[in-house]
């Protein structure tokens, strides 16, 4: 390795809890795996994220290498143009640009840090690439989703800048993936006429103006998509580094320690191999009607539940809000709650099956623990995930690959039939899935594919800064 003093990245993470906690722990790692690095996380206060503020400074608190700056507060965006929220984050982000270029001069001159080896930077935060370029600081973009988004979202390169994708037309060849993506599967920006494509447009634009591409992902599981990426010679080196998970989960304001523990305890009383486990995200729910046909289908299936709700019925209103009836029919057999400890509820014995909404953090989440999917995406690049999980990994039971909350129900019958389908040990699938585990932890642990390209981009960073 070449010679090296101490070292410091800039890290800029997006607000949003399932980027920000996997952009931590990938710091956590960094700095394990080489003593001499350290981090000055540069912490953005987004209108709408109050939670992130405490999640981060209780992270810090164990991490005397990790140090945190906050950037001033900013006016939001007008909300009309929350039409397309992933336009209003880059704008916001846009609208940080000065600030973040005036703090990393104040800690380039800061008589207390390390030499600033470079900028890691969110998905979001890719217009701050020109904050690096004029500072002679290399960036690299921290990929907290997958080698099959990062494609798609390249592929806009090759497209106009009002070219907005329409949802009828062929399946689409793109980067990454071994078969034609069906349009129907696509994130919702790319449809966006609002400025949802533009934003995209834009951020692509900027990843071949970085140094390295680092993913939250494994090689075992997408090496296609790397091989196919790395063929178009401009892409600066990828590196899988994941799965980068937070294996403590994480501290929660609507989970107190009372309501944890009735639910590993409820999951404590249950038969091994025996609970399908429900979940939508940080932000997932679904629209009354569709909450009432789960409701059913749950019901119907038979078969024990733990669902987590963003918005937990009450006794007043849960006949209404699930179905009639449906709480004291089911309460042998189930528990809905709000906010879950998913880490501990996907590794506990009980748990056979995950109904979830396909977010990268959760997929990773469940492979590591060995508990299948059942793909009911949402938002974001939920979709495309569900549909590589299934078609292109084999490693989900499809319900649904292109589900949109303004799109057709659900019904009850094929939720009931995708349970069963889900929670069926001796499927192809679940044997997959067992196998994909054994993989993701291989792959992290010392002579596994992400540790030895963590390693490969430590050293990189390092050859970089001393030429
Ligand atoms: N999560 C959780 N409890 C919940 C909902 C979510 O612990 O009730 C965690 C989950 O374990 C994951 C993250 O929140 O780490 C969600 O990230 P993901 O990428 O799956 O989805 P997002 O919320 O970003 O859509």
């Amino acid at each position: 390795m070449a010679d090296m003093k101490n070292s410091e990245l800039i890290f800029i993470p997006s607000p949003g809890i399932g980027h920000l906690v996997s952009a931590l722990e990938f710091a956590k790692r960094i700095i394990d795996h080489d003593s001499r690095i350290s981090f000055t996380v540069l912490c953005i206060k987004f209108p709408f994220t109050s939670f992130s503020d405490s999640y981060i400074k209780s992270v810090l608190a164990s991490q005397p290498r990790i140090r945190l700056i906050d950037l001033p507060e900013v006016d939001p965006p007008s909300r009309e143009l929350l039409k397309s929220p992933e336009y209003y984050i880059y704008l916001f982000m846009e609208s940080l640009l000065p600030h973040v270029k005036s703090t990393i001069q104040n800690i380039l001159h800061m008589a207390d840090s390390n030499p600033v080896v470079g900028l890691v930077l969110d998905f979001f935060c890719m217009s701050m690439v020109d904050v690096g370029n004029e500072l002679g600081l290399p960036s690299y973009l921290f990929l907290t989703t997958n080698a099959g988004f990062f494609g798609t979202v390249l592929s806009l390169q090759k497209r106009q800048i009002d070219d907005v994708f329409s949802d009828s037309g062929p399946d689409l060849l793109i980067p990454g993936f071994s078969s034609l993506v069906p349009r129907g599967v696509l994130p919702n920006p790319l449809f966006s006429k609002d400025g949802g494509y533009l934003a995209f447009y834009k951020l692509a634009q900027k990843f071949t103006e970085t140094k390295g591409i680092i993913v939250n992902s494994f090689s075992e599981l997408e090496q296609y998509a790397f091989d196919d990426i790395l063929k178009d010679e401009k892409i600066p080196p990828v590196y899988s580094v994941g799965p980068v998970i937070e294996l403590k989960g994480q501290p929660n304001p609507n989970l107190d320690q009372a309501q944890h523990d009735k639910i590993m305890k409820w999951l404590e009383d249950q038969p091994p191999s025996s609970v399908v486990f429900l979940c939508f995200g940080s932000m997932g729910s679904l629209s009354p009607s569709q909450t009432r046909e789960l409701a059913k289908g749950l019901k119907n299936s038979g078969v024990r539940f733990l669902w987590a709700m963003r918005s937990p019925p009450t006794k007043d209103n849960a006949d209404r809000t699930l179905t009639e009836g449906f709480l004291e029919s089911t309460q042998d057999k189930g528990m809905i709650c709000g906010w879950a400890p998913q880490i501990e509820v996907l590794a506990h014995k009980s748990i056979a099956g995950f109904v979830s909404h396909c977010g990268w953090n959760s997929i990773l989440e469940s492979l590591w623990f060995g508990v299948p999917i059942l793909t009911w995406p949402i938002y974001a690049e939920q979709q495309l995930n569900a549909f590589r999980m299934v078609r292109e990994f084999g490693l989900a039971v499809e319900l649904r690959l292109d589900y949109r909350t303004d799109g057709d129900l659900v019904l009850a019958d094929e939720i009931e039939r995708g349970i069963a389908q889900l929670m069926d040990k001796d499927s192809e699938v679940h044997k997959k899935v067992q196998e994909m585990k054994e993989k993701a932890r291989k792959a992290v642990f010392s002579s596994g594919s992400s540790f030895a390209s963590t390693g490969r981009l430590i050293e990189d960073i390092i050859r970089k800064n001393s030429c």
